[in-house]
């Protein structure tokens, strides 16, 4: 589902972020991406969602392959496909719980007339239904990245790329948002997180990938 293959990174100030990293993500799989800050983790994450390209090697992300420069058209097409949760939430400060996610669905041209299911089924799987007239501010920062995360998934993503999702919460947020990326991960989608801190990843039963100064280090369960 996601295949890099030799792929580096360089940035233009010649920085090297990611260097010859091989790494196969099959549907379906569960992958902490565990490294300390700068590791090359979030640089990783960017490549899958065409937020940035590698400057050599070969990335395939569902059959996309993003070595090859693609289309305007492809990249929406993509991106439809993955779901993104943020360290710092990145919700719209102004719109409500539903607004936020609604937004997000107008734009990707789901019909108006089935928003509002998707909205419901969406809240409903991080159990925040009733906060759809909240404000992110009315929001503890936990359920913040719980809207975030059903946000990503009312759009019925392939794969679901979380970085740092718990970097802001408590070690209770923390529990119910692993938990809540194991149940979408439980339902068929393929989950990519990253995250420095590697006792959520050991504690979790799942592939660890380690990056190191932009190297990977380790692959394993
Ligand atoms: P992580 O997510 O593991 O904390 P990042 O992927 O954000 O690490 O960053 C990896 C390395 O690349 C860091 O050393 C960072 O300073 C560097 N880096 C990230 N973005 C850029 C950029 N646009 N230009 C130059 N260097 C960058």
């Amino acid at each position: 589902m996601i295949v890099f293959e030799h792929v580096s990174k360089i940035f233009k100030n010649n920085w090297t972020a990611l260097y010859d990293i091989n790494l196969n993500v099959n549907k379906g799989e569960f992958v902490f991406l565990v490294g300390p800050t700068g590791a090359g983790k979030s640089t990783l994450l960017k490549l899958i969602y065409c937020g940035d390209s590698a400057s050599s090697g070969k990335l395939n992300v569902m059959s996309y392959p993003l070595h090859d420069s693609l289309s305007d058209a492809q990249i929406t097409q993509l991106r439809r496909k993955i779901g993104i949760v943020f360290q710092d939430f990145k919700l719209l400060l102004d719109r409500t719980v539903y607004e936020n996610i609604e937004f997000t669905l107008r734009v990707i041209g789901i019909r108006p007339l089935l928003i509002p299911e998707i909205v419901t089924s969406a809240l409903n799987k991080v159990g925040l239904y009733n906060r759809k007239d909240f404000y992110p501010y009315q929001l503890s920062g936990g359920e913040q990245q719980k809207i975030a995360i059903a946000r990503a998934i009312a759009k019925n993503p392939e794969i679901l790329l979380a970085d740092e999702p718990t970097g802001n919460i408590d070690y209770k947020g923390s529990t119910e948002i692993l938990r809540i990326l194991k149940d979408i991960n439980f339902n068929g989608t393929t989950v990519l997180m990253a995250t420095h801190d590697h006792i959520i990843a050991e504690t979790s039963n799942k592939r660890i990938v380690r990056l190191e100064n932009g190297k990977l280090l380790s692959d394993g369960d």
